[in-house]
């Protein structure tokens, strides 16, 4: 695979600015700088220990270790924990400890995945003080599987929708269907207007990898109108050292609607006698003469030719406007590619024969 648009678009984003090199061999060698980006601009500065803190106002605070996130409300029935990442670890206890005396009593699942859930130990099912957790019912069925004791199963579970009222603060959690995993739900503070949805939405970057390694593309793109259908000042998207805002929400979707025409577009002029570039007899013809019968082979090398076009289309627009653009563009180009066809029916020169 080459990233052929790379070189000439970053001289012409940057004025010839130089590309750092990383050091290690690979598809991966040289990336963008983030200088004076937005993503650079919204961390918060981490302490000795390796965390940060936001406060939001109310008893609503952000714990960060700069890559995680963690949304804690102190009420006066205890303080609420959302999620528990093993990268924040124990620094989550001190950091809580620095906030208040009052006892962690609530532990919530934003959904599965170790990376935001493997400290989940520290606080989950607590007996002193005893600490109650919740968790959509996908979640705890996935959670059982797993076996993990890092990631204890929850106490209590719901399928669509969930109210905690502790004291004097209120979390209204429901879950809009799959799409990032089997039970990602949207967790509301109403008093703060914070909305909380990880792995979704990241403020100032692209998604992580693979349009954030989701399970169900059309249900995480789906989420996005979700979410602005919710009155919030404050989202957080469990990743990174700051918080976003209804604006990243939009952003975001207006990448996410890019990318799908974009690739979209591809699929189509994939066709025999389309772009040279893709043409699928071109491709055909040439990877079959070189390797006889791989079939695999032929329709590996016209995938990702349909996925780079999408990605060099989608970097005109958003190389240097949304950080890392250069890092994971491909991969989204590649996973919407996919979802196109399996999930949208656009399939190109491959759909139903006339
Ligand atoms: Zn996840």
């Amino acid at each position: 695979m080459k990233h052929s648009l790379f070189t000439p678009l970053a001289a012409l984003l940057l004025g010839g600015t130089a590309l750092a090199c990383t050091g290690f061999a690979g598809v991966h060698d040289h990336f963008l700088p983030l200088n004076g980006t937005f993503a650079i601009k919204n961390q918060i500065p981490l302490n000795s220990a390796g965390y940060g803190i936001s406060h939001f106002g109310k008893g609503a605070y952000m714990i960060t270790d700069g890559a995680y996130q963690t949304l804690i409300l102190v009420s006066t029935d205890g303080v609420i924990v959302v999620d528990a990442p093993p990268t924040t670890g124990r620094n989550l206890q001190h950091a809580i400890a620095n906030l208040t005396s009052i006892p962690v009593r609530y532990f919530i699942y934003s959904h599965s995945h170790a990376d935001h859930a493997g400290a989940a130990y520290l606080f989950a099912n607590q007996s002193q003080p005893a600490v109650t957790t919740i968790a959509h019912t996908n979640t705890a069925a996935q959670l059982a599987t797993a076996k993990d004791p890092l990631r204890p199963t929850p106490q209590i579970t719901f399928d669509k929708t969930y109210t905690l009222v502790a004291g004097n603060q209120t979390l209204r959690l429901s879950f809009p269907g799959i799409g990032h995993d089997l039970g990602n739900i949207l967790i509301y503070a109403p008093r703060q207007k914070i909305l909380m949805m990880v792995d979704q939405i990241y403020a100032g970057w692209v998604p992580f990898w693979n349009l954030a390694a989701s399970l169900y593309i059309p249900g995480w793109i789906d989420a996005h109108d979700i979410i602005l259908s919710y009155d919030f000042d404050i989202y957080l998207g469990g990743h990174m050292g700051g918080a976003g805002n209804r604006t990243d929400v939009e952003t975001q979707k207006e990448y996410v609607t890019d990318l799908y025409n974009n690739c979209a577009e591809a699929l189509l002029e994939s066709a025999p006698g389309g772009n040279p570039r893709t043409d699928i007899a071109k491709i055909s013809e040439k990877v079959l003469g070189d390797n006889p019968g791989n079939v695999w082979a032929q329709f590996a090398v016209y995938l990702d030719a349909v996925a780079e076009v999408c990605y060099e289309k989608t970097s005109e627009k958003w190389l240097g406007r949304l950080a890392a653009q250069d890092v994971f563009g491909f991969s989204h180009a590649r996973t919407m590619v996919s979802s196109l066809r399996l999930d949208y029916d656009v399939l190109g020169p491959n759909g139903v024969r006339g």
